[in-house]
């Protein structure tokens, strides 16, 4: 369910650890934990813990570049990188983007088709 902007969101409410999360990797500014329902064998969402609703509000750089990097990071650390993953972001309605905190889908563990539905 969208946020109406004044509640907070799902995924601030696990960085402030009020619902459990299983997590895989965490830093001063990124946090990244397992999808509640995996879309393939490995499904990790990467997530600034710096609230933004989506990348087409995201403002700062270095933040961008941390989530990005540390996405890919944590392919590698996760085995992916021979094979190869994918990192998407969903922004809005037709995007598909459901949770208004912004995210990075990692991907990986089988062969991904393209394009998306
Ligand atoms: P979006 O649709 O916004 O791009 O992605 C939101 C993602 O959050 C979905 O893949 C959904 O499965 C995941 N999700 C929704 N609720 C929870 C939850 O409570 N915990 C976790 N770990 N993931 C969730």
């Amino acid at each position: 369910m969208a946020s109406t902007g004044t509640e907070k969101t799902l995924f601030k409410r696990i960085i402030d650890g009020e619902i459990p999360c299983d997590k895989v990797y965490e830093d001063e500014d990124v946090l990244a934990f397992r999808d509640i329902d995996p879309k393939a064998p490995v499904h990790v969402l990467v997530i600034p813990k710096q609230e933004v609703a989506s990348i087409a509000d995201v403002a700062d750089d270095v933040l961008a570049g941390k989530v990005m990097r540390a996405a890919a990071r944590i392919a590698r650390e996760l085995g992916l990188e021979e094979n190869g993953y994918r990192l998407v972001t969903n922004v809005g309605d037709h995007g598909g983007q459901s949770v208004f905190h912004w995210h990075v889908h990692l991907l990986g563990g089988r062969q991904l088709q393209w394009p998306p539905g």
